[in-house]
């Protein structure tokens, strides 16, 4: 389960975490895996990843969805190894295929996925911890995630609550709003 994890690019904490194994060991074994030593510094611990756009916020609901399905389904209520494997490998397909179908989502990376393995991990944290939730959006219906957090609140559904620019990003209908109040003066 170590191998699997460090070959879907998991980070040495995260192995020694889930795979009860010293950071030493980890490490090791990352450079046997990988053929190259891990990456130094932190770990993504950026709390509000999941809203700051609604690109990132379709590929944590996604993600996120996929551990709560399989959570429930398997009546497994604690994050392990197999449970984040399984879930980031499903995210990984599914992603696969929206990215060869549609040009408009375009990964930063041929190799990597918008939601590397590492980041999951933090939002399954975030998700326990009750700063991220679930919302069905009225419209569309589709899961997405909301936000509750003493730094911000915020919940827009990121298939019909927002707009595409003209270089294609899609956006927030909030951070449009916000923009066409600066626009105005200018306008004049
Ligand atoms: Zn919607």
């Amino acid at each position: 389960m170590a191998k699997k994890l460090i070959q879907l690019g998991a980070r040495p904490p995260i192995v020694s975490q889930l795979c009860h194994l010293t950071r030493k060991q980890s490490i090791a074994f990352f450079k046997t895996v990988q053929g190259k030593a891990p990456k130094q510094g932190m770990l993504p611990h950026d709390h509000q990843w999941a809203i700051r756009s609604a690109f990132n916020n379709i590929h944590a609901s996604l993600f996120l969805s996929m551990i709560e399905d399989i959570r429930q389904r398997l009546c497994a209520p604690n994050l392990n190894a197999t449970l984040l494997v399984a879930a980031y490998e499903i995210y990984s397909n599914v992603t696969s295929r929206i990215l060869a179908d549609r040009q408009f989502i375009q990964p930063r990376s041929g190799q990597h996925y918008p939601l590397d393995i590492n980041r999951a991990w933090y939002l399954i944290s975030l998700l326990s911890a009750g700063d991220l939730v679930f919302m069905v959006c009225g419209r569309c219906r589709a899961r997405y995630l909301g936000m509750i957090h003493p730094d911000v609140s915020f919940s827009q559904c990121p298939i019909c609550e927002v707009w595409t620019d003209r270089s294609g990003r899609r956006r927030w209908v909030s951070a449009k709003s916000k923009k066409l109040t600066l626009n105005k003066p200018s306008a004049r």
